[in-house]
Formats: structure tokens, C-alpha cells, sequence
């Protein structure tokens, strides 16, 4: 099951509105084939699997980190393949808590004869599409906050050594997120600019809060390619912009909103990336967590040392809780991340 997981992380960031599924197949011990959801809309990762392993499936054990479809979507359901294959034995990661399947793949594969056992390395498996299940459960996209915090204690305007380069995690981060929203400074004093570098990433669809900018920015070396995935959310005319990037004309666009327009836009992950002018976010914070719309932070903490209070994250009465923390360190910076109660 851990292998499902490793094989469906492959893609990583390009699932959306899909979760992502890894698929072993294993006979006399010896792993037969192996397949992954690669996009929405391609086949499903039982039928690359089974595909893989041909005549060789019969009697085997199909392993599969979420329950298998029954259902006709743009692909034929999965259980028919895998009872079509013969083999013996479905292990199930996790049920889908997708509605139109919910145990119905598990029944059907028990009806056709089939032995299935549910729940092996669940909580990996469960990890691995948090912001799907999440957008299962509520309707409403994943929202992560991420910021970087010197060992001052202040927010910083940047990130660690290495942590856009590949294999670092702001990189990292970009690859997994369907999108990201910024500040206008942040992008115009080129701060950050929000372009995985891992090989094959999809970017992201980055969207730009310009509450505090004076005049439309320029993000400078943009491609055409990048400035489709581009939408500047602005409160006034503020003259001619980029050529590509879009423009949203709002007085006062809201989080629920904007998360609003990501879920019709089928993405279901979005990253609130609190670096540029705190202005741009002061409301959109607070209506995050009036409305509980935030379920996961991401902070790093750089290796320096500040005096100068510069501004934090003010919050007056407030106590949320944050579980399940963990902590790494990536570039030479401290990595922490955990979920909102
Ligand atoms: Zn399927």
C-alpha cells in the first residue's frame, strides 16, 4: 500500500478535481504491475495496473490506495475491470468518501465473489488526498497559510536559501497546489514568483490580491504560457495591464469568493501565501478564520535573527488550536506545519 501511495504521488498537483490513486498488482509475491491516476479524465489506476500486469492477474491481489469506482464517469468503472481481470483479492487503502461511490466499489467487488479488505495504511492513504476529502466532505476547497517567521519572532518577506530551487519545499508546495494566492507586492518587488521548479510540474493558477498597489503591476520575465494562469484581483481601474493575465474588478472580493470561483475552476487546493503588503490580507485572514475556511498552515522559520518588530500576525481574543504538528528542516530553514482544529 505504501508503494500505492509512492506510484500515485507521481502526479502530484495535476489529479484536480480528482484524487490521487496508486494501484500494485501482486502475484507469489512478486509485484505484476503498477499503475497511477494521471489526470482527470485519463483511465483510472487499476486499469494502467491491470493493463500492466495482462493474463498475469488472474489470482492475484490488486492493492489500491482509494476504493474502487462503480460508477460510468468519463471512464467505465473500475470494479468491472478488476473483476474482469480475476483476481483473487482487492486490498482497499481508504473508502472513497466521494458520495456516488462510498462503499458501493467494495460491495459490488464482494458480490462478484471478490475477498476485499478496507483501512491498510489508511491514514497515509488519507493524508495523501487531504484536500480532495476535504472538498468531499465540505463543498469547499483545501485552504493551506503559509508564512515565513524569523527566530526573531517577526513575518519576513522571503523565503529560505534553495527553497524555490527543485526538491525544495516552496517548490514542492507549488507542484501540489491547484493554487495560490498573493499579494501584488510580492509579485512586483519580485519577492517570489509562483513557478514550481519541479520537473513536470503543473503550475499553479496564481491569483493576486492588489489592495495596497497603486497602479496595475507588471510581473517582470512573464511568459504567455504563465500569464494565462494569471488572475489580479483589483478593487480599481488601475490602467493597462499585462497582456494575457486577467483582471477581476471586484470592491471587495471575499475568500468564500474567491475559493468560490477555484471550486467551479475544479481546483481543490489552494495555498494563502502571506508574503507582499499585509494590507492585501488583513480582511481575507480574518474571514478565514471567522468562517473556518483555513485547515492547514505551513511556516517556515528562517535562520535569522531579526530585533525589529515588523509586523505579526495580530489576532486579538483569538485561540485557535492547530494539531498534528510536525517539523522538518529544508534548505537550512525550520519547516513546521500543522491542521486548524
Ligand atoms: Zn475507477
Amino acid at each position: 500500500m505504501r508503494r500505492c501511495v509512492g506510484v500515485a504521488r507521481k502526479a502530484i498537483g495535476c489529479t484536480s478535481p480528482n484524487p490521487m490513486v496508486g494501484c500494485v498488482i501482486v502475484r507469489d509475491g512478486k509485484i505484476i504491475g503498477e499503475g497511477f491516476h494521471p489526470k482527470a479524465g485519463q483511465p483510472h489506476a487499476e486499469v494502467f495496473a491491470l493493463r500492466d500486469a495482462g493474463d498475469l492477474a488472474e489470482n492475484g491481489i490488486a492493492y489500491v490506495s482509494l476504493e474502487p469506482c462503480n460508477h460510468y464517469g468519463r471512464t467505465p468503472p473500475c470494479t468491472e475491470a478488476l473483476i474482469k481481470s480475476k483476481v483473487k483479492k482487492v486490498v482497499v487503502g481508504m473508502v472513497d468518501p466521494n458520495p456516488i461511490v462510498a462503499s458501493a466499489g467494495v460491495k459490488r467487488l464482494q458480490d462478484a465473489g471478490i475477498e476485499v479488505i478496507v483501512g491498510v495504511e489508511e491514514e497515509l492513504c488519507k493524508k495523501l488526498n487531504e484536500a480532495y476529502i476535504h472538498q468531499m466532505l465540505t463543498g469547499k476547497p483545501f485552504v493551506t497559510l503559509r508564512y515565513s517567521l524569523s527566530l526573531g519572532g517577526n513575518l519576513l518577506n522571503q523565503l529560505g536559501e534553495n527553497a524555490m530551487e527543485r526538491g525544495g519545499y516552496y517548490s514542492k508546495l507549488l507542484q501540489e497546489y491547484d493554487a495560490v494566492i498573493l499579494s501584488s507586492t510580492a509579485l512586483a518587488n519580485k519577492l517570489v514568483f509562483p513557478v514550481s521548479s519541479e520537473l513536470g510540474a503543473n503550475q499553479p493558477l496564481t491569483i493576486v490580491l492588489s489592495k495596497s498597489a497603486n497602479s496595475l503591476i507588471q510581473i517582470p520575465d512573464l511568459t504567455t504560457d504563465a500569464a494565462s494562469k494569471v488572475i489580479i484581483i483589483t478593487e480599481k481601474e488601475l490602467g493597462n495591464g499585462q497582456e494575457g493575465v486577467q483582471r477581476t474588478l471586484s470592491d471587495k472580493m471575499t475568500l468564500a469568493e474567491i475559493l468560490e470561483h477555484c471550486k467551479r475552476k475544479g481546483l481543490c487546493s489552494v495555498l494563502l501565501d502571506l508574503m507582499g503588503d499585509y494590507v492585501d490580507f488583513e480582511d481575507i485572514l480574518k474571514e478565514g478564520f471567522d468562517k473556518d475556511l483555513f485547515q492547514k498552515v505551513v511556516v517556515e522559520v528562517l535562520p535569522i535573527w531579526d530585533g525589529s518588530a515588523v509586523k505579526t500576525l495580530s489576532f486579538a481574543n483569538m485561540k485557535t488550536r492547530v494539531k498534528n504538528l510536525t517539523s522538518r528542516i529544508s534548505g537550512g530553514s525550520l519547516i513546521v506545519e500543522g491542521y486548524f482544529c
